[in-house]
């Protein structure tokens, strides 16, 4: 998706006179890409609609700023879209605030309910879970066993199959125990049903909650709107989380479902742990889906993952898109020891797609190491692919065991993997999350 919107850009950049047919070329590419990552049709439309009126032609065919201009446009497009012009509830201290949480099967609900409930916990809240699904075997012992890792009281039952009865006493049991946070988990099905909907309109009208929280699987794609909408037409849904972001999709799907529920995201789940948990900032989901890669995220990951000494030098390596094959290399350890720097990488655009050691590519990967592995040290250091001539290829192969094609293919890979640290080089670091070329 990156490269696709970078390319349209660029393309953008090389006509010199910009008509309205550049225009809509260079936006017809864009909403291309927009659709791959999950953003609904409607939405994409009507973002293609809002730029037209924004990006005055004359301004483009006058400025040398043409990429900028529209770079900025679709940026801030989407950023409204996600903003829905209301705050969503926000628990306080010492005041007993009920959170039910909805969604479908399977879409992370119990995950996160902990997720949430122990994010407020380290914040001073007191906060306790209700285990309010009676449909799935095992719904109890999967929050019971987080709950008491994550050290929070938790109520449930494994005999009683009315989820409002068990909803109505847990909540009521958490507020006479002065608890400031009552989080209710609800059970999910795996399709949308009525009897589902029914279900939560009925545990809603029992426990009255200050707060009704989407959670949303980021990989559903095109079915979030849909999906979304069918929650808030049977429960005031005043929130949407997004889980599984640290998987391959973009979550494209976030805005639908801010458009269906009229409610702000307000984190993200990446990751299974409880801890894989973000407070959501529309800037950086918008640079990532828009693949242009969040600088700002990377600064946090890489103080969390790269030894203090080296992290002024990776960053202004990546920054300068001065990409060595040894820097290649060391990702793919990374990637094969499935360490932490997975997740540093997931939010380069493009990168983490080609680096997941899935199958056949944990064999490439492989394979690539093993041809870097003959390479001499100012080979690896250098990111000169022209220095690399018949007679290097040559010497490599032979001192790796590969064949020549096999060493091209490598020499390829690294060329797509260097052109997509080089696209972030525009990008000056921000303090923020914010976008700005250079
Ligand atoms: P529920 O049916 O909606 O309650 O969903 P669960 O909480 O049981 O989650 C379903 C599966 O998704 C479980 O295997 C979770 O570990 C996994 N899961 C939930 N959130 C995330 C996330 O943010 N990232 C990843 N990778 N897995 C998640
Ligand atoms: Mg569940």
């Amino acid at each position: 998706l990156g490269g696709r919107i970078t390319h349209a850009i660029h393309q953008m950049r090389n006509v010199t006179i910009i008509d309205e047919k550049a225009l809509n070329e260079c936006l017809n590419e864009i909403t291309r890409a927009l659709l791959q990552s999950d953003v609904s049709f409607a939405l994409v439309k009507e973002m293609q609609t809002n730029i037209k009126k924004i990006v005055n032609l004359q301004d483009l065919a006058a400025g040398h700023n043409k990429r900028r201009i529209i770079e900025q446009a679709i940026f801030g497009e989407l950023c409204k879209m996600l903003d829905p012009g209301k705050p969503a509830f926000a628990p306080k201290k010492a005041k007993p605030s009920v959170v039910m949480f909805v969604g479908l099967q399977g879409a992370g609900k119990t995950t996160t309910c902990t997720k949430y409930a122990y994010y407020h916990q380290r914040k001073g809240y007191k906060p306790a879970l209700v285990c309010a699904d009676t449909f799935r075997a095992g719904a109890f012992d999967q929050l019971k066993q987080n709950a008491t890792k994550a050290k929070i009281p938790f109520y449930g039952s494994y005999t009683e199959s009315d989820p409002v009865k068990i909803a109505v006493e847990g909540v009521d049991r958490f507020e006479k125990e002065n608890c400031d946070l009552i989080i209710v988990d609800t059970s999910g099905r795996h399709k949308q049903e009525a009897s589902l909907f029914e279900e939560m309109r009925q545990v809603a009208e029992a426990t009255k909650p200050d707060l009704v929280i989407f959670v949303m699987d980021s990989s559903i794609g095109q079915a979030a709107f849909d999906q979304a909408q069918a929650f808030k037409q049977s429960v005031a849904v005043g929130a949407v989380i997004i889980t599984k972001m640290d998987g391959h999709a973009k979550g494209g799907g976030a805005l639908s479902a801010v458009a269906a529920t009229k409610s702000p995201v307000i984190f993200i789940g990446t990751g299974e742990h409880m801890d894989q948990f973000e407070v959501f900032d529309v800037k950086p989901f918008v640079n990532r889906l828009l693949g242009m890669g969040d600088l700002s995220g990377l600064v946090d990951k890489l103080q969390e993952v790269v030894p203090k000494d080296q992290q002024a030098e990776i960053m202004e390596k990546i920054s300068k898109g001065n990409f060595s094959m040894r820097m290649m290399y060391d990702q793919y350890q990374s990637v094969l020891s499935s360490g932490p720097l997975n997740q540093l990488y997931s939010m380069l655009p493009g990168v983490s797609a080609q680096m997941m050691p899935e199958g056949e590519s944990e064999a490439k990967i492989k394979l690539y190491m093993t041809v870097m592995d003959s390479m001499t040290n100012e080979e690896l250091d250098s990111s000169n692919l022209k220095a690399f001539n018949e007679s290097r290829i040559m010497r490599i192969a032979r001192g790796s065991g590969r064949i020549v094609r096999e060493v091209m293919e490598m020499l390829e890979e690294y060329r797509k993997m260097a052109k997509r640290f080089s696209n972030l080089k525009r990008f000056k670091m921000p303090k923020n999350g914010d976008m700005s070329s250079n």
